[in-house]
């Protein structure tokens, strides 16, 4: 029996079990991935306490930060979680089931993909969603990112480090990095950005040799290259919480309160997976935090009762 179990390896994830150790709950920790979406860049310039360090780095900082305090940790998939008539929560993986008196759905998101012909085809033959995985096998080549978000230029930026060529292509009318990041953009001669474009193929049989455009580009709706990198966002991983009758927004985001709670006393959410609109670590942790004082509250606060079943 655990007083709260997180769903989720990432930051927010682990964050908040330091916060719920340090209040002394019993947690675990349950994540397929280590570290999760923030140790795909090389460059994080924006936690506070830290001016320059790589996405790993910091998740491996707060995971041992975690890990300082009594934290359970498994590595697996939560499969299914189901709440009891006593308000008890089975969380249950590919490896056992968790009893919980409280819940954090700290899952994230996954990639959006790229819906479009030759996308499925290509996938890992020149289709990436990884700049800091698959970079160095772009060296002196041409490739494109598609997006316009801050981690679009990011990995428009990591990547002309390789390449001979970046684009940067996005539907909109104006890419919206942090301002820090639209500079460093504007100063890379190897990063060309193409606005008011859609991708809408991706070209190639063994290996990806171009994209075609719905907009004519220098006179030309094909472009040439080697790569292709997306970056245009994420889905959430909520689909535990609605099965648990956790409401979320249109957008699939868990709907929270400024303290972290969901709909459903006991279970809690924050970070990527939650319907805030500004999505960094710092705002992750800072909701894990939130949430695992509401679980300290709530586990106080909730008489549980075991009924004995002879
Ligand atoms: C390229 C890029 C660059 C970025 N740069 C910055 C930056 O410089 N600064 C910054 O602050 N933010 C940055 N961000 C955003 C930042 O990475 C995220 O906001 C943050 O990592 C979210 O953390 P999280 O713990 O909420 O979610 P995640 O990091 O996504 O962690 C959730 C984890 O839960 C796992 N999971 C989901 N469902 C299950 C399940 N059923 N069972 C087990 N595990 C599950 C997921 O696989 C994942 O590992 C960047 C993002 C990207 C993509």
């Amino acid at each position: 029996m655990y007083d709260l179990v997180i769903i989720g390896s990432g930051v927010t994830g682990y964050g908040a079990a330091m916060y719920a150790a340090r209040l002394e709950l019993s947690v675990a920790v349950i994540g397929d991935v280590d570290g999760g979406t923030i140790t795909l860049t090389d460059d994080v310039a924006n936690y506070p306490g830290f001016k320059q360090l790589t996405g790993t780095e910091l998740a491996n900082q707060i995971k041992n930060h975690a890990e300082a305090y009594p934290v359970y940790i498994e590595t697996g998939t939560v499969t299914d979680v189901i709440k009891d008539e006593q308000n008890f929560f089975y969380v249950i993986t590919d490896k056992k089931t968790y009893l919980a008196k409280s819940v954090l759905f700290a899952s994230g998101m996954k990639e959006r993909e790229l819906e479009v012909p030759g996308h499925d085809e290509l996938r890992n033959k020149g289709v990436s969603y990884c700049a800091l995985c698959d970079a160095p096998l772009f060296k002196d080549k041409v490739v494109s990112v598609v997006g316009g978000s801050d981690s679009a230029a990011k990995e428009a930026l990591l990547l002309a480090k390789y390449c001979s060529k970046v684009y940067l292509i996005y539907r909109k009318a104006k890419i919206r990095p942090e301002p820090i990041n639209a500079r460093r953009i504007e100063k890379e001669s190897k990063v060309e950005v193409i606005t008011n474009t859609n991708v809408t193929e991706i070209l190639g049989t063994d290996k990806v040799t171009g994209v075609k455009l719905d907009n004519p580009y220098n006179g030309s709706d094909h472009l040439a290259m080697d790569g292709i990198f997306i970056a245009i966002g994420g889905i959430p991983y909520s689909q535990l919480a609605v099965q648990l009758g956790v409401e979320v927004n249109e957008k699939n985001e868990i709907i929270i309160d400024r303290s972290s709670r969901t709909n459903i006393p006991g279970i809690f959410a924050a970070g990527d997976v939650v319907d805030t609109e500004f999505k960094q670590a710092i705002t992750g942790v800072a909701e894990g935090v939130h949430a695992a004082y509401q679980a300290y509250r709530y586990v106080n606060e909730t008489e549980f009762v075991i009924s004995c079943v002879d």
